[in-house]
């Protein structure tokens, strides 16, 4: 078969369930076309409903819900902010925004971050916050991390973008920390093809940051400013997907667990391959299935990958072997540089067909099976 006629294989596209567009034609025929609208109000109670989070508020993306997390918080210029290394810019960037100093935590064996450095830098740093990331879908340890955060009396963002149905102890991710966080980007696994959910617990610095994402008007007739904000409130047209897309989340996280144990019953013979942990008590979404490889090149896979129209991509580079933040402290740092370079992330598509994963499979033995 020629090359071009191989139906390209991507990482973790969109995946419509089924009402998005009827919700969409309805949100579209109210004329609500505009960050305004019931399916708002729904999309935020479906997503309490789902996570049982006190408060929830829906945004443009979830970049800009750490944002207004940091903001509330009062986190601002001259304070410092611990933050896991082995994570996406998105997680960090809004650090920079409020003029505040990036400190770096590397993780532990979970992949995520290891709570006895994050102890050791809560101690040194002083820090106003900690933005942690559960990375991949998979849940960092919250019994360890709450509890210190906790003690310092340090305000916990918990960047839960890709793990939004992880949970531990029967607890939802970003529900641990005094804020969540989760994108509806779209690769992540429920899409409004770009959003992004606030979550807390306190009522106050919630309504502020609702009040914020919307240019921070006074409750008066004309436009009135006290303090400034931004334009962060999600359309009324994309939560109406969003609204859809919660009805299948569950269904969703299942598939990926599914495709998850496929891969892993696949390569069990091969013993250089290892996966991303689900440490215990925890159940992960498996946003993507992750791996690393003790011995093999992880860029020879991915470029064979890739001759096959089959998209897999390096794990995140580390953000403190990132220029952009060289000259910024971090606590550890071999474990995530070490993944960095052994890492692959393989296609994890939740409508990902059997024979198509097949064929991931096949050409990833090709390249390590010699
Ligand atoms: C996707 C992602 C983000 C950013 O989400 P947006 O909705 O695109 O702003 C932040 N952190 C992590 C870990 C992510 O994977």
């Amino acid at each position: 078969m020629n090359k071009r006629d191989k139906k390209p294989i991507f990482l973790s596209p969109p995946h419509m369930g089924g009402r998005e567009f009827e919700y969409l034609k309805e949100a579209y025929e109210s004329n609500y076309i505009a960050p305004v609208g019931k399916f708002l109000d729904r999309f935020e109670e479906s997503l309490r409903e789902f996570t049982k989070a006190d408060y929830a508020l829906a945004l443009s993306s979830a970049t800009a819900a750490i944002h207004l997390a940091l903001r509330v918080s009062g986190v601002g210029k001259g304070d410092r902010v611990l933050a896991s290394t082995f994570t996406f810019i998105g997680s960090v960037a809004p650090i920079l925004y409020c003029g505040a100093e990036p400190v770096f935590i590397d993780c532990d064996s979970s992949w995520n971050m290891d709570p006895s450095l994050l102890a050791e830098a809560l101690e040194k740093e002083k820090p106003s916050a900690v933005v942690l990331t559960h990375l991949y879908g998979q849940m960092a340890d919250m019994r360890e991390i709450t509890k210190l955060c906790r003690e310092h009396g340090v305000v916990l963002i918990e960047d839960a973008a890709e793990s939004l149905g992880a949970e531990m102890d029967g607890r939802q991710s970003g529900t641990f920390g005094d804020f969540g966080v989760y994108s509806f980007n779209g690769n992540k696994i429920v899409t409004t093809s770009g959003g992004g959910m606030l979550v807390g617990r306190d009522e106050e610095m919630m309504a502020h940051a609702r009040k914020l994402s919307t240019q921070a008007r006074e409750d008066v007739l004309w436009y009135e400013h006290i303090e400034y904000g931004y334009n962060y409130r999600l359309s009324n047209l994309l939560a109406a997907i969003g609204v859809g897309q919660m009805e299948v989340l569950p269904m969703w996280i299942e598939s990926k667990r599914e495709l998850f144990g496929r891969y892993r019953e696949a390569f069990a013979d091969i013993e250089e391959i290892e996966w991303m942990p689900e440490i215990e008590g925890s159940r992960g979404n498996r946003w993507l299935s992750t791996m690393i490889l003790q011995k093999s090149d992880p860029m020879r896979v991915i470029e064979a990958l890739a001759e096959e129209r089959i998209e897999s991509r390096p794990l995140w580079k580390p953000m403190h072997m990132q220029p952009l933040f060289s000259k910024n402290r971090i606590y550890g740092g071999s474990v995530s540089r070490e993944l960095f370079s052994r890492g692959i992330c393989l296609p994890s598509g939740s409508d990902l067909k059997e024979e198509e994963q097949k064929r991931v499979i096949d050409t990833i033995r090709s390249v390590l099976c010699v």
